[in-house]
């Protein structure tokens, strides 16, 4: 009988069960093993700071599939086991099981390397201190809730003013502490341009969050637990800290077994999610994407292009030819009641880019103006002068920010300028929009 192929996926959680799960689907035969280091599988990270806030009721919510209901699908699923060592020239990975203690080897034919991103730890005084949190997968999520039910927490500080931070400011205000953000940079979302940015800022304003912007944390302070974060010379209290200053990606297993890296840190890989090592595909937050506007790979660690990232890898494993095109930046976030979109790139971003570009915003009603509580809508429009190729956008609202900025999303993978955008056959009812579009 033919020995069956053996693909090993390192990481489990979109990228890898999404390769995992296509290959499946697709090479009913092959023998497929995901090693993953935590203890879950298969999860939405992106709802985690609505579990902390207490939205979604359990972690369990948050988990799609369990090993479990893999193994039912014949895919073997080992949580608590880390992949310590890739060696590309005997085809093996070295695995370690934190139960057991055991180390062992593990032959592959294929490997993708799905194992992610991990957020920014800087190397500053007292940064160890019990009390201070990542919030990236499941057990962050339940340490800090455990933490601020245990030490009754009044007081949370919030290192980075970035989509985690602020989603997380809603979270501590929900369970009813105190928050503090403290932002190195003038303005809080530095992936939106400062005047939409400052909408955001209002919003933490109004919901009673003590922004401070241009404080760089110099230090974490207390006896035994954190409580007190310095930034700008002052100690901030807190009973609790969240860090959450950017994600890095975990590429330090692939660099050292050879895989190359990109210019951004992350893995190199071409359409068909290949390295540049034959038969080892790479995809979600540890891999690059290629950027549809700026046209060169960029490192954007979102959960929609992990899944979709995962799932073609998942499909050349198995003989396939599926290809991810790139991507065009796009994500929003829940400030409180404020929705926050963008694509595409800032007038900031155009700018670092040498790019001749112009913006264009306005302030119009997202529903008809005559039906109840109709809010504004800020939209900016940033194109290239001259040509007036569509560059990218950005969208603030209470009512629909979110799902507009998609029709913007399209557009740009189509190549438009701003004109082909006008003539655009967009819905219309006074409950979901004014008769002229925000757009
Ligand atoms: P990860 O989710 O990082 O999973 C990688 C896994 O690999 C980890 O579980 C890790 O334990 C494991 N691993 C690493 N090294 C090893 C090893 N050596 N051996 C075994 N296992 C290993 N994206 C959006 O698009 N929209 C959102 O609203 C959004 N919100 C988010 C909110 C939060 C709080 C967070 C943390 C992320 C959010 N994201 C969001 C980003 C999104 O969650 C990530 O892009 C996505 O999870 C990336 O999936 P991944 O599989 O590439 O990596």
């Amino acid at each position: 009988m033919a020995k069956r192929e053996k693909l090993v996926v390192i990481g489990g959680v979109a990228a890898g069960m999404s390769a995992a799960s296509k290959a499946r689907r697709m090479a009913p035969e092959m023998d497929i093993t995901v090693f993953e280091k935590s203890g879950f599988v298969s999860f939405g990270s992106c709802g985690l700071p609505y579990f902390v806030g207490g939205v979604i009721p359990t972690h369990e919510k948050l988990i799609v599939r369990t090993p479990e209901q893999f193994a039912k699908n014949n895919i073997a699923v080992h949580v608590h086991h880390e992949v310590t060592h890739i060696d590309l020239g005997e085809k093996k990975v070295h695995v370690r099981n934190f139960e057991s203690g055991a180390e062992f080897e593990e032959p592959f034919d294929k490997l993708v390397i799905t194992t992610g991103g991990h957020a920014v730890k800087p190397p500053i005084p007292g940064i160890d201190l019990p009390g201070i949190f990542p919030l990236r997968i499941i057990e962050d999520g339940l340490a800090i809730r455990r933490w601020i039910q245990e030490k009754k927490a009044q007081k949370a500080v919030i290192v980075g003013g970035g989509y985690i931070g602020l989603e997380m400011a809603e979270a501590f205000r929900n369970l009813g502490l105190q928050v503090t953000v403290l932002e190195m940079l003038p303005q809080v979302l530095p992936n939106v341009d400062a005047d939409m940015a400052e909408l955001a800022q209002e919003e933490l304003l109004r919901q009673q969050v003590d922004l401070q912007l241009e404080h760089k944390v110099e230090g974490f302070e207390g006896k035994g637990r954190v409580e007190a974060v310095v930034a700008n010379g002052k100690a901030f209290p807190a009973d609790i800290v969240l860090l959450a200053i950017g994600v890095r990606p975990s590429a330090k297993l692939a660099e050292e077994a050879g895989v190359a890296l990109g210019q951004t840190g992350a893995v190199a890989v071409n359409e068909r999610q290949e390295t540049n090592v034959p038969g080892v595909y790479a995809a979600g937050d540890v891999a690059e994407a290629f950027h549809l506007v700026l046209k060169r790979p960029a490192y954007i660690p979102l959960g929609t292009t992990a899944n979709k990232q995962g799932r073609v890898a998942g499909a050349n494993v198995a003989g396939g030819n599926a290809k991810f095109p790139g991507i065009v930046g796009t994500a929003v976030v829940k400030v409180f009641d404020l929705q926050v979109a963008r694509t595409g790139l800032t007038l900031a971003e155009a700018k670092r880019e040498g790019l001749n570009a112009e913006e264009t915003r306005i302030k119009h009603h997202a529903i008809g103006h005559y039906m109840p509580n109709p809010t504004p809508l800020h939209v900016k429009l940033v194109y290239e002068a001259g040509s007036h190729r569509l560059l990218g956008a950005q969208m603030v609202g209470q009512q629909g920010a979110a799902k507009r900025i998609d029709v913007i999303a399209a557009a740009l993978h189509a190549g438009w300028t701003v004109s082909d955008l006008g003539k655009l056959d967009l819905s219309y009812a006074p409950p979901f929009a004014p008769v002229w579009n925000p757009i």
